[in-house]
């Protein structure tokens, strides 16, 4: 046996790495298994390439081994093992430097970036974050003794002979005090999940129990094998080894030699809880300028953005390093599922070193073109089933174009327009189909749309009648995709059908004739504006047709739009919920009722008459509530008494 110092100028520098790491303590076991399959990676290799002569490579595995009552938690593989001389050289100095030279890094930060520390990959010694006493027990693959190295967290180790005769690696964690809740199987079982669902090689973790695969016939029963008898009633089962990963997930393969099913099943496989099928999935796969495999899925989407963040996980060589992938894909893509795998992303710095990393940037404008050239696909083949899925899908979508110019640019030719009545246009398409209808006088092309077919319908009514397309564009975001549209397109401007009335949302030349004399029209204002509340509504009289309602609701479409801004964040021109309730009140000076209302003689009459007219135009416009709804049906009932 021998003795050692580990030549480091940090005097212990074990409660350091518990200190630093105390946030992310788990990935320990994330470590050890990466190095076991890095280790078991390289066997295959080298009897790959003839470089092992006389070694089997065979089916190895790794296997992870509680033992609660002994307080160890070991790590088997069937690697390439270490002699005496690369331990010494690995484990005492190499991976020793290593966490010296982390430690150096971080120390001055007091643990502040956490977060991306464990991405750091401490390797081997983030065992002396949960275990006070670690051993290794190795054997090469070349023909050399095994050896026992130990070391309890100080600077000193052991180093001596062991008898293992198998080929491998065998880590013994001796779990410490304060971190006994890795004793837990289920807390093993969580981790392995987590982190290594899709690691290459098999991982078992103890046994369970299987139904025996029915025999063809009787005698070719293999009694040995079957745990449980064949009792009568009861099916006969085995033990197999718990195999926890799925070594050769669908990312891996290629898209030749997957089929949708394949696709649907992995994503059951990767979101268990997740009842909905996927609506469509894009196979990610370049090998220059940087390596990145993924498969991205569009599920179906609500209109609420922030619950859907943070589905899509990030791995490194099938390892699970997290779902937060904020800067490495456009914010607008962290709405999708599924999983992305780089070696080429470096994961041992900050976020906002991330975002400015060249490789990053690149990797972030592949994955907006790989989507946006799907999207374009799916358009161009099945337009029909596009079309359906649009309302699942529209909130990325219009997302991106929002925030990615490229996107924006490339969405031309799939974005899609809705009307009212389920029509779907392209923009170029839309502008064809109403220019001659809908541009004003100033040849600026209007369009019109509704944000909610049931509390517009009157206004969208009218809109129609008088020939024009209304689109149905509800999407919270979309007040500001129109600011876009519109300051990226030459004269074109939206409108909302309830904004104004309809013969001023598109303003032509005829102008109306009022029936109205003008002393006629400053005793009705007069009037008017001494019986309705100033602070809600600004009268407005105007010429209309003498079929158009006497009295229309508008709210100018810039207000609107500022107070819809205003709730989904940015234009905070008037701070926080600064707006006035403030409409117009619109009055049809041709009309039948407003010449009757001019023409009342008595007071009271009047003023029923206004007030009446009043409700109903709040009315259609989802205004009239509570008090006022009440005291407006009362009315109602006394008036056709
Ligand atoms: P890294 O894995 O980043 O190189 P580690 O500190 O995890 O750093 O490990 C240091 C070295 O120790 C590895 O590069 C490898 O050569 C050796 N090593 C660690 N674990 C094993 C193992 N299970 N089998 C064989 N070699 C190992």
């Amino acid at each position: 046996m021998s003795k050692g110092t580990i030549n480091v100028s940090v005097d212990n520098i074990f409660p350091l790495i518990k200190k630093f790491l105390y946030s992310d303590h788990e990935i320990f076991l994330r470590e050890l298994i990466s190095n076991a399959t890095d280790a078991t990676l390289k066997m295959k290799h080298l009897t790959n390439i003839g470089e092992a002569e006389g070694v089997e490579y065979g089916n190895p595995m790794i296997e992870v081994k509680l033992d609660k009552k002994k307080k160890q938690l070991r790590i088997i593989d069937q690697g390439i093992g270490m002699t005496k001389e690369e331990v010494e050289k690995y484990i005492n100095e190499i991976a020793f430097s290593g966490a010296e030279e982390f430690i150096e890094k971080y120390k001055d930060k007091n643990g502040k970036d956490a977060g991306i520390i464990g991405h750091f990959g401490l390797g081997f010694y983030s065992a002396f974050m949960v275990a006070e006493k670690v051993e290794i027990i190795t054997k090469s693959f070349k023909d050399e003794p095994a050896v026992h190295w130990t070391c309890d967290g100080s600077p000193e180790f052991t180093l001596e002979k062991a008898d293992k005769k198998e080929r491998g690696t065998e880590i013994i964690l001796h779990i410490a005090e304060d971190s006994t809740e890795f004793l837990e199987e289920s807390r093993i079982r969580e981790l392995l999940v987590k982190y290594n669902k899709f690691m290459p090689i098999p991982i078992k973790f103890g046994t369970r129990t299987e139904a025996l695969p029915k025999p063809e016939s009787a005698k070719e029963e293999d009694p040995d094998s079957a745990e449980a008898t064949s009792d009568e009633g009861k099916a006969p089962t085995q033990e197999v080894d718990n195999i926890i990963n799925n070594p050769n997930p669908a990312w891996t393969k290629l898209p030749t030699e997957l089929e949708d099913k394949d696709y649907n099943s992995f994503y059951r496989e990767l979101y268990p809880m997740q009842f909905e099928e996927p609506l469509f999935h894009i196979h990610l796969n370049v090998d220059y300028p940087f390596n990145l495999t993924g498969i991205l899925y569009f599920p179906k989407m609500t209109n609420d953005m922030s619950i859907q963040k943070d589905k899509i996980q990030l791995y490194q060589n099938q390892v699970f390093v997290t779902d937060n992938v904020e800067g490495i894909v456009p914010e607008f893509l962290t709405m999708l599922r599924g999983v992305i795998d780089s070696p080429d992303i470096p994961l041992n710095v900050s976020r906002s070193y991330l975002q400015a990393d060249g490789a990053v940037k690149k990797i972030s404008s592949y994955i907006t073109r790989k989507v946006a050239d799907k999207l374009k696909s799916l358009f161009n083949s099945d337009r029909e089933g596009f079309e359906k899925k649009w309302n699942d899908i529209k909130i990325v979508i219009e997302y991106g174009m929002l925030t990615e110019d490229k996107f924006y640019e490339k969405a031309q030719d799939f974005a899609l327009y809705p009307t009212v009545d389920n029509t779907y246009h392209t923009f170029s398409e839309l502008k064809e189909k109403i220019k001659d209808v809908q541009t004003d006088r100033d040849g600026n092309l209007v369009v019109l749309y509704a944000s909610n077919k049931e509390e517009q319908h009157s206004y969208i009514e009218t809109a129609k009648e008088k020939g024009y397309e209304v689109l149905l564009l509800d999407s919270p975001i979309v007040t500001h995709l129109l600011q876009k549209v519109e300051s990226s397109e030459e004269k074109i401007s939206f409108v909302r059908v309830d904004s104004d009335h309809v013969e001023n949302l598109i303003k032509k030349d005829d102008e109306q004739i009022s029936k109205l004399s003008d002393e006629e029209k400053v005793s009705l204002k007069t009037f008017l504006d001494g019986v309705i509340p100033k602070e809600k509504f600004s009268v407005q009289l105007e010429a209309l047709d003498s079929n158009a309602n006497p009295f229309i609701i508008t709210e100018p479409e810039f207000m609107r739009r500022m107070k819809d801004m205003q709730k989904t964040g940015g234009g905070g021109m008037f701070g926080m919920g600064g707006f006035p309730e403030m409409y117009n009140l619109i009055v049809n000076t041709n009309h039948e009722l407003v010449s009757e209302i001019l023409n009342t003689k008595t007071e009271k009459k009047k003023e029923r008459l206004v007030n009446q007219a009043l409700d109903l135009a709040r009315l259609s416009k989802n205004l009239l509530k509570g008090e006022e709804l009440t005291a407006f049906i009362k009315r109602s009932y006394e008036m056709i008494k």
